[in-house]
């Protein structure tokens, strides 16, 4: 049990690959809630990405070791990849909250566009009882859009439900390897080593990257 870490920020992601709209937002989460560390958890197989083809998770999880490395508050997880099969936060939740204990308040770090669904994710107020959730601004999806009912939902957990505004960074994982497929620079769009790491393996080269992916469900 780790007792001296206070506040723990959770920024759970695909990361296909990691790009800076995610440090970013990880970053502001850190100062503004006075987290002691932020924990990068790339998932195994997102349940919202069932009917998609993800990179091995080795592959994501090694460019989120080399984008957090600089960041002495940044760190990586391998608890959703070793736990294998589809990445649920209630159980990372869970997980977390035993390994770190009940002294240790937990961040759940997201952003907007994750929000939308977030009623119907699985124990979605047990989420909730384990953790305070920061959904934070992304370009594109504005979170006075939401559904009526994830805005009841949200509305029954407002003390534990925060917004956070980061600084707007239009960027995508889809974009990212779209641009790596047509030849386009990535360049200041992701951190170097993450650029280069995506060269020398040669990811996202092509429109189903077979040989790499591992085929969702
Ligand atoms: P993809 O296009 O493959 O879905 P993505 O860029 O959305 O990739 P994810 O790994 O799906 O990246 O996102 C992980 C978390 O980071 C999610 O909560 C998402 O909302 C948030 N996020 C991703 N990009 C940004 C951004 N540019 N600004 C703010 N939050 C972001
Ligand atoms: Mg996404």
């Amino acid at each position: 049990m780790n007792s001296t870490i206070k506040r723990l920020g959770i920024m759970g992601g695909t990361f296909d690959p990691i790009h800076y709209g995610h440090l970013v937002t990880a970053e502001g989460a850190r100062f503004t809630f006075g987290l002691d560390q932020v924990l990068f958890m790339p998932s195994g197989q997102p349940p919202h990405k069932k009917n998609a083809r993800v990179t091995d998770p080795e592959h994501r999880y090694m460019m989120t070791v080399l984008a957090t490395l600089t960041n002495p508050y940044f760190d990586v997880s391998r608890l959703e990849i070793d736990r294998g099969g589809t990445s649920y936060t209630i159980d990372t939740l869970r997980a977390l909250h035993q390994l770190y204990g009940p002294a240790t308040e937990l961040y759940f770090i997201t952003g907007a566009d994750a929000i939308f669904d977030v009623a119907s994710w699985k124990n979605a107020d047990d989420c909730l009882a384990l953790a305070h959730f920061v959904a934070a601004t992304r370009p594109g999806f504005s979170l006075v859009d939401l559904p009526e009912s994830t805005r009841q939902w949200v509305a029954r957990h407002q003390e534990r439900f925060h917004i956070l505004k980061v600084p707007a960074m239009a960027i995508s994982s889809t974009e990212i390897r779209e641009r790596v497929r047509e030849g386009s620079s990535i360049r200041y769009l992701v951190p170097e080593p993450v650029e280069h790491y995506i060269r020398r393996q040669r990811l996202y080269t092509q429109e189903l990257p077979q040989s790499r992916a591992s085929c969702a469900k």
